[in-house]
């Protein structure tokens, strides 16, 4: 696996490749805008091709754009959709431009309107962002907690969106504090085992590209989005040591998006790396 952590970029991009490098990790993941408004970020281009040839140097790479919290592609207002996409476009753009492989995005959330409904908006939206998509570049739908009305909230409604849209460069994410949250067993080799038995059946393995590894202290089920420490939750180092192990993680992005700062991160990375070492041996 490549691994790598969410960082940020307020520093700059080379700054944010020499933390990545510190750290040990062969990958990142950045927010390129405010992730908490609507406005859209103009797009820096010698700065992004700067920063493609920093992590080409650093080996940091393939590396993911996290988009806005606000986008939600299956909302009934039609403003909403209509800045989401903006935000969407200008990620895919921005990744265009900085050879970044994927654009990890949230759905959004069905609020009160029919299920129907809301899926068919989420489709148009995600074909027409794949419409002017560059051929090196992915658009992630990353699966959510499932909490109320959200969006990809189970493998069966993401294989769902695959189906519906069946276009390569639509790639799937992981995050395994969401699958938790939305009722996957993962913290055992027999529910890691059941849980990518039905990846592969929905999704099939090769559309899952990317992983977003997180512990989380919510309960099984609970359907609540909070992240914690690697080892130091629920999923426990059991449930992340047979997610390493297995054939459907293998040579695939991992970024960590656990709390905290500096030394934080460290720690997980360190329990991360013995994880892996151990599941090597
Ligand atoms: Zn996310
Ligand atoms: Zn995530």
């Amino acid at each position: 696996m490549r691994i790598g952590v969410h960082t940020r970029v307020s520093f700059g991009y080379d700054a944010a490749v020499a933390y990545a490098r510190s750290l040990g990790c062969e990958s990142l993941q950045f927010f390129a805008g405010n992730p908490k408004t609507y406005r859209v970020s103009p797009i820096d281009t010698p700065a992004l091709q700067q920063f493609a040839a920093a992590r080409v140097a650093a080996n940091i790479q393939p590396v993911a754009i996290h988009t806005s919290y606000l986008i939600n592609l299956a909302s009934e207002d039609a403003k909403i959709t209509v800045n989401s996409l903006k935000l969407l476009k200008n990620d895919l753009k921005a990744a265009a431009v900085g050879g970044i492989a994927y654009v990890n995005t949230h759905l959004g959330s069905y609020g009160t309107r029919e299920r129907a409904a809301g899926f068919a908006s989420v489709v148009a939206a995600l074909q027409d962002a794949l419409d002017g998509i560059a051929p090196g570049v992915a658009l992630v739908m990353e699966n959510s907690a499932g909490a109320g009305q959200l969006c990809g909230g189970t493998i069966e409604e993401l294989g769902a969106f695959v189906r519906a849209i069946d276009h390569p460069n639509l790639r799937v994410c992981l995050d395994t504090a969401h699958t938790w949250a939305a009722g996957y067993a993962i913290d055992t080799q027999d529910g890691v085992e059941r849980f990518f038995d039905l990846v592969e059946r929905e999704l099939g393995l090769d559309r899952v590209v990317m992983f977003h590894f997180n512990d989380t202290q919510i309960e099984l089920g609970g359907h609540r989005d909070r992240h914690w420490h690697i080892g130091e939750g629920r999923i426990g180092i059991e449930g992340f040591r047979a997610i390493v192990a297995h054939p459907g993680v293998q040579g695939k992005v991992a970024i960590l998006e656990t709390p905290g700062e500096e030394e934080d991160d460290r720690r997980n990375i360190a329990t991360l790396r013995a994880v892996l070492e151990g599941a090597a041996a």
